[in-house]
């Protein structure tokens, strides 16, 4: 059995780039288990089927998601091709929310995630790690951070990548995927009982990842 720490939290919390500083540090493996929610909305998108969930259900058995490691960085893999480079796109991360509504895709991707933690040390990070996929993970993490905060992240980044964009609409986007995961029906978005709170809205990067390896630290 590895050892499972498990960071859940809403879009733009930094959850992915911590997760992966962390793992660095501790030479675990980073799951990023939004990928795998984005892969799948990827095969929706691709193949016209439209936010409906029963089409969603229907035709997930045919978006076969797996995950493979290149140089530590994972890699997620839709029917055996690499989509990595194709799935962080905002119209990607719109439908992986509404996908992640439905009872089969998340049961689809259960099983996978877990086969991951099982046998390896594992940071994973996600929306459902610490209540659903991971409850009895060694360490959770719930971290979160204003939702202005968050926006003017999310904002900085699309700016230096040269991305046009407008801050009131990130702020819109992030709000609007808040509502749709913490109020979905099967396995929303919350912090587990006993996971431990991490507000990064006044912490720099550095602070949070020192906080969570003190966390993995203690016992
Ligand atoms: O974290 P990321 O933005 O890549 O996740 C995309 C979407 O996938 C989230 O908005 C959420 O709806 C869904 N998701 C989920 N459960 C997870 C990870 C992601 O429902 N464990």
């Amino acid at each position: 059995m590895g050892y499972n720490i498990a960071i859940d939290g809403p879009a733009g919390a930094g959850k992915s780039t911590i997760a992966k500083m962390v793992a660095k540090q501790l030479n675990f493996i980073y799951v990023d288990t939004g990928a795998m929610y984005r892969a799948i909305a990827l095969y929706m998108i691709k193949n016209g089927i439209g936010k409906d969930e029963e089409l969603i259900a229907k035709n997930v058995k045919n978006a076969n998601v797996k995950i493979a490691y290149v140089d530590g960085e994972q890699q997620v893999l839709l029917n055996e091709e690499n989509v990595s480079g194709c799935i962080r796109t905002e119209e990607v991360g719109n439908m992986a929310s509404f996908v992640a509504k439905v009872g089969e895709v998340r049961a689809q991707l259960l099983d996978l995630q877990r086969a991951l933690a099982a046998s390896e040390n594992v940071i994973m990070d996600g929306r459902d790690i610490g209540t659903h996929v991971l409850p009895n993970a060694d360490k959770k993490i719930y971290l979160t951070a204003s939702v202005e905060e968050r926006a003017q992240r999310r904002y900085k980044e699309l700016c230096e990548k040269g991305e046009k964009c407008v801050l009131e609409e990130i702020e819109k986007d992030i709000m609007a995927r808040d509502e749709q995961d913490m109020n979905r029906e099967i396995a929303p978005l919350k912090k587990a009982e006993d996971a431990i709170l991490l507000d990064s809205s006044d912490m720099t990067i550095d602070q949070v990842v020192e906080r969570i390896i003190q966390i993995y630290k203690e016992n």
